[in-house]
C-alpha cells in the first residue's frame, strides 16, 4: 500500500501532473477475473495484494496504467496519450489490467 502511494506521488511529482481530487488505493484478495491485477473504479485503484511480489518497475507500470484509465476507459489513442504523458512508454505487461 505504501509502495503504491509512493509510486503514485513520485509519478505526479516527476511528470508535473495532478489530478483534481484524491486517488485512493485499495488492496483486494483477488478479482473475479483471476488474470486481473488491478482495476480503476471511480477514483479508487483496486490492486491485487500479491502484486507486492512484483518488481518496483512493474508496480509502477501498473500505477501508470490505472491512472491513465482516469482519462480513458478503453485502451485507445486517448489512453496511449495519457500513458505517454504520465509515465513515458509503457512496456507490454504479460498481464491484464
Ligand atoms: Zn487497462
Amino acid at each position: 500500500m505504501r509502495i503504491l502511494k509512493g509510486e503514485y506521488h513520485k509519478l505526479s511529482k516527476e511528470k508535473g501532473f495532478f489530478i483534481i481530487g484524491e486517488i485512493s488505493f485499495e488492496l483486494v484478495d483477488r478479482f473475479r477475473d483471476k488474470t486481473m491485477l488491478a482495476a480503476l473504479k471511480g477514483s479508487t485503484i483496486f490492486v491485487r495484494e500479491d502484486i507486492i511480489k512484483l518488481s518496483r518497475v512493474d508496480i509502477r507500470e501498473i500505477v501508470v496504467h490505472e491512472v491513465a484509465h482516469l482519462f480513458s476507459k478503453a485502451h485507445g489513442e486517448r489512453f496511449k496519450m495519457a500513458v505517454q504523458f504520465i509515465g513515458g512508454n509503457q512496456r507490454r505487461l504479460p498481464i491484464q489490467l
